[in-house]
């Protein structure tokens, strides 16, 4: 019964540095975010000692009586809350998601059309060394050489070329909404399943701030910790009962063996938040916050200085900077941005001439500020600070100091002490 601190000191002095990191610097990486005090509890609790497999009422295991309450709360509230018939919360991950999505709807050698993985897209849409471009023959389509948006007419024709099993919608980076009717009207046309991983925009669909996947795809997944906010995990949703079935039974024992109960509490939680007005006006702040740095990058200095932003803004809680003309390449910039207290992560421009390991372009994400209090007045300062820290000769002592001040004003986590 002794504590971490007493147990493993090494790993009690990790927790507490790393909270303190996060404390003091700006999380920018998109795909990153606070969970609430609520969610850390559930998902630091003695639901992490049971063994549950199977479904609600139908587990393996004796003692689920508990448990069993957790998920069926988590199912009811991931149905209410995007509008779905059918919910699985027992993904450990997106990744474990989208193996259990594909392994439903697809068999193995199936072609699979999905975003280009250096155009935006993700691991599990069809990438040569993930299971997903092993196992599935994938096909990819990409973003236009002038425009940067995905052209449904290509997307189209590459569909009734290849006539895939399945068509995958969404992304990892891209800053505007998808098409999901003309998608929908694609995979009628070549008698394609739709399947919408909407990992990065969940909590904007959540919101009401982005078009709802759920009535066009045949099978929708997400990740539940980006905008979302919840525990790091999955899910998988549809809007009708036909493929339950198929969908439980690939996730288990499909994928997975015993879920992750005490994940799934925090799931649960993280829905019942998401529900609330706090959470649609977070979401608002998050949305306007990326659109603020998106103006601020675009302003005459930046681009002088080789810096823009793809596809000229955002209509979600990201930015692509272009750093195609820039003297800084993507790693350099990452670097700058940390020796300020800016976290953000390099990410490769679609066509970029510079190798993937260094890019020529940064994906920066508002979700966590937003979380952490910001609205327009601080994610100015913010857009401000990261313009200079990306021109020519920035003053990193003061930039810093600017961070600093805005570190200060909105303490991350109030109250405790220690992890
Ligand atoms: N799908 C998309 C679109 C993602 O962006 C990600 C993660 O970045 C995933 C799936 C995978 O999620 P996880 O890292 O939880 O496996």
């Amino acid at each position: 019964n002794e504590p971490l601190s007493s147990v493993d000191p090494e790993i009690a002095a990790v927790l507490q540095n790393e909270l303190d990191r996060q404390r003091n610097f700006l999380e920018m990486i998109a795909s990153e975010n606070f969970v609430p005090r609520a969610v850390l509890e559930s998902q630091g609790s003695v639901l992490t000692n049971k063994y549950a497999e199977g479904y609600p009422g139908k587990r393996y295991y004796g003692g689920c009586e508990f448990v069993d309450v957790a998920e069926s709360l988590a199912i009811e509230r991931a149905k209410k809350l995007f509008g779905a018939a059918y919910a699985n919360v027992q993904p450990h991950s997106g990744a474990t998601a989208n193996a259990a999505v594909l392994h439903a709807i697809a068999q193995p050698g199936d072609t699979i059309l999905g975003l280009e993985l250096a155009h935006g897209g993700h691991l599990t849409h069809g990438m040569k060394l993930n299971f997903s471009g092993k196992v599935y023959n994938p096909v990819a389509y990409g973003v236009d050489p002038e425009t940067f948006l995905i052209d449904m007419d290509v997307v189209r024709a590459l569909a009734i070329e290849h006539k895939p099993t399945v068509i995958i919608a969404g992304w990892s980076a891209y800053s505007r909404q998808m098409d999901f009717a003309a998608f929908r009207a694609i995979a009628d046309e070549v008698g394609a399943k739709l399947w919408v991983d909407m990992a990065h925009f969940a909590g904007l669909v959540a919101a009401g701030l982005h078009p709802n996947p759920v009535p066009f795809a045949d099978v929708v997944s997400t990740t539940v910790h980006k905008t979302l906010a919840g525990p790091r995990s999955g899910l998988i949703l549809s809007r009708d009962e036909s493929l339950a079935k198929k969908l439980n039974t690939a996730v288990f024992p499909g994928q997975q063996g015993g879920p992750l109960m005490h994940v799934i509490a925090a799931k649960a939680t993280a829905f019942k938040l998401a529900m609330e007005p706090e959470f649609k006006e977070r979401q608002e702040r998050t949305v306007r916050g990326a659109q603020i740095l998106a103006e601020r990058l675009m302003a005459a200095d930046t681009r002088a200085a080789g810096v823009d932003v793809l596809t000229g803004g955002t209509d979600v809680h990201l930015v692509l900077v272009d750093l195609r003309t820039s003297p800084l390449d993507g790693q350099q910039a990452e670097d700058v941005l940390h020796s300020v207290g800016i976290t953000v992560n390099r990410n490769s421009v679609p066509f970029d001439p510079r190798p993937p390991m260094v890019t020529s372009g940064l994906r920066i994400g508002t979700p966590a500020l937003a979380t952490r209090g910001f609205g327009d007045v601080e994610f100015t300062e913010v857009a401000d600070v990261i313009a200079l820290a990306l021109m020519p000769n920035p003053d990193v002592s003061a930039l810093k100091a600017r961070v600093k001040v805005l570190t200060e004003a909105f303490p991350l986590y109030p109250g405790l002490e220690q992890w």
